[in-house]
């Protein structure tokens, strides 16, 4: 089984977003989001349409109202005719907007849906590349573009085109050529109009890039937001968002000053058509071939062309905009995504041992080898250490082994099977792992130990606490279990922070736990205590542990040390003194013994 999901993408390396995609497929994607409510968009433009055709029978109401009243008739019929007629158009109207609204809702919910799954379903390797301002950009800012299209721009273009056809078959019935003129030069002008709309979604699309921009520096800036401050950066980063914000804003009057082009060409076509019918008209007129009458109704009706062409512009070049939100949502969809697996939360089980044999690894196709041939076993049971010098590889194996990323080269076996054939979510149930930097996401304290493991009992949870020694703090805090712990877990201590994840992580009740320097940040009592715990979990399960304190370690019953992409050796902590300079080394250099 490949790591592919149902991307349509699934060679290597991973794709990045797509240039930006044809006119053509930005239609067929945004017609896409549209399909299923079709009905409705026709509903709701016609409704729309029938509202604004109430209003133009108002005139003809009203002076059967001034006539009635002139002429000393009963006033009654006429003006309840009239109060009926507006209170109508205005409910009929109000209807058909509410029903576009309420569609342009749906496909925004529908599209932010979609992302979120998609986003939340990415290969880490693309989530690596792609920075987190603008993905929340693009379920923010783009879909809400995408509403005000669906709603607007279609809406208003259904009832123009319905409006222009009326308009068009009246003139047909008056004067076929006439009509032939007024469609080449309305035309000839249009060509104009599909010569501009690639200019404005260009521009559209690129001020939605500047607004994903900004959004990604200020999230940089929150993300480190005590460094930021530390290192006086305020005023530097606060340039650096304005400069996207001001990119955003250069290319929206960019998108302006083309819309207002198309709107001149708009307002041109119209003129022309006039001049057009009047010189035609006029020498048919002179030979006799038409009525002067005809010609002036032919003219009048002219006019009425003019506001659906000036809504079809102003619907095309808003639809550009739409276009622009539809390529950037779309960017995201065409990216891998892992397979959509049932979560198997605890899988619970006899311990599993690991194997890497000849396993090459570097994180992209331009980046250096990170591991070369690395080669080695972790037997079922038991505490493994992995350690060496920073950069050499070890947290890239945790990584490997959850299947975050794939190999280039080499097998990976969790419990005597390759890790490929292993359903993903079936794998990551047997894994517990605690990060580097454990991290603690927002929300009460419960939530953030129950996260791997939902259902999770209470004496479960207690028993969890006490083995990570986090039972006194629990009575410490305010709320107990329920306490916040801020924006992730800034109010607990950093070692605190540690132990969180660690007992999140024993909660899933793991066949084989990962820790990544799961000691550096406790105190040396904490740090005992620790050893203890991890010594007693190693009863039950497999740990595997990357330790920079070999203090931490010594205990293991295997060491394996790695270097610059490879294992150089592996055994006790007492064979590996006696028989690998690296790590005597590196236990000299922590007074472990004397060199
Ligand atoms: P340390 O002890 O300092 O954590 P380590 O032995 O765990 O180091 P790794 O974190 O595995 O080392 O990193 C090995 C190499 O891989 C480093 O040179 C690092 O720059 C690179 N690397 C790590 N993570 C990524 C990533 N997500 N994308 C690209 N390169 C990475």
């Amino acid at each position: 089984m490949g790591m592919e999901g149902d991307g349509p993408d699934d060679g290597r390396p991973a794709p990045r977003p797509k240039a930006p995609l044809g006119e053509r497929a930005s239609w067929r994607l945004l017609l896409d989001q549209v399909r299923p409510h079709r009905r409705v968009l026709l509903l709701g433009g016609l409704l729309s349409l029938v509202g604004s055709l109430a209003g133009l029978a108002m005139p003809v109401m009203a002076k059967r109202v001034i006539d009635a009243f002139g002429a000393g008739g009963a006033l009654a019929g006429p003006v309840i005719g009239l109060s009926a007629a507006v209170l109508a158009g205005a409910l009929i109207s109000a209807a058909g907007r509410f029903l576009l609204e309420r569609m342009g809702e749906t496909i925004v919910l529908d599209s932010r849906r979609g992302l979120v799954d998609r986003i939340l379903r990415l290969t880490v390797s693309d989530v690596d590349r792609l920075k987190p301002g603008d993905l929340l950009s693009r379920v923010s800012s783009d879909t809400t573009l995408l509403r005000a299209v669906c709603t607007d721009a279609l809406a208003s273009l259904v009832g123009a085109v319905f409006m222009f056809l009326g308009a068009a078959v009246m003139m047909a019935i008056m004067d076929g050529l006439l009509l032939g003129v007024t469609l080449a030069v309305v035309g000839l002008v249009a060509l104009m109009g599909v010569a501009i709309a690639p200019r404005i979604r260009r521009a559209s699309l690129q001020a939605q890039v500047a607004l994903g921009e900004m959004s990604s520096v200020l999230d940089r800036a929150l993300q480190a937001f005590r460094t930021v401050k530390a290192s006086g950066a305020e005023a530097r980063e606060t340039a650096v968002v304005g400069a996207a914000a001001v990119e955003a804003r250069d290319r929206g009057v960019a998108a302006a000053a083309w819309t207002s082009l198309a709107g001149i060409g708009a307002w041109m076509s119209v003129q022309l058509a006039f001049l057009a019918v009047l010189g035609v008209g006029g020498a048919r007129v002179a030979s006799g071939e038409m009525e002067i009458s005809a010609l002036i109704a032919f003219l009048l009706y002219l006019f009425y062309l003019v506001s659906p062409i000036g809504q079809i512009i102003q619907s095309l070049t808003q639809i550009q905009n739409g276009l622009a939100a539809v390529t950037r949502i779309q960017e995201i969809t065409t990216l891998r995504t892992e397979p959509a697996a049932e979560p198997v939360v605890r899988a619970g089980g006899e311990p599993v041992g690991v194997t890497f044999s000849g396993v090459v690894f570097r994180y992209g196709d331009d980046r250096p080898v990170v591991h070369h041939d690395v080669t080695f076993e972790v037997p079922a049971g038991g505490m493994t250490a992995l350690v060496g010098p920073s950069g050499a590889g070890k947290s890239t194996v945790f990584g490997l082994i959850e299947r975050f990323y794939e190999p280039q080269e080499g097998t990976i076996t969790v419990g005597g099977r390759d890790i490929r054939d292993w359903p993903l979510g079936e794998l990551r149930a047997m894994l517990g792992y605690v990060e580097q930097d454990a991290p603690v996401l927002a929300g009460t304290l419960r939530e953030n130990l129950v996260f791997g493991a939902p259902g999770t009992t209470d004496e479960e949870i207690a028993r969890a606490l006490a083995r990570t020694r986090l039972d006194d703090l629990v009575e410490r805090l305010p709320e107990g279990l329920e306490t916040p712990v801020g924006h992730r877990g800034i109010l607990l201590s950093g070692g605190e922070r540690q132990r969180v994840a660690i007992a999140r992580a024993l909660l899933r009740r793991p066949r084989l736990l990962l820790l990544d320097e799961a000691t550096s940040q406790l105190d040396a009592v904490n740090e005992m205590r620790l050893r203890e715990v991890v010594a007693e979990v190693a009863r039950e399960t497999t740990v595997l542990v990357i330790a920079h304190r070999l203090s931490t370690v010594t205990g293991a019953d295997r060491i394996v040390v790695m270097e610059a992409g490879r294992v150089r050796a592996w055994g006790t902590h007492d064979e590996l003194v006696a028989a690998d300079e690296l790590y005597r080394e590196l236990a000299a250099t922590q007074f472990l013994v004397s060199s």
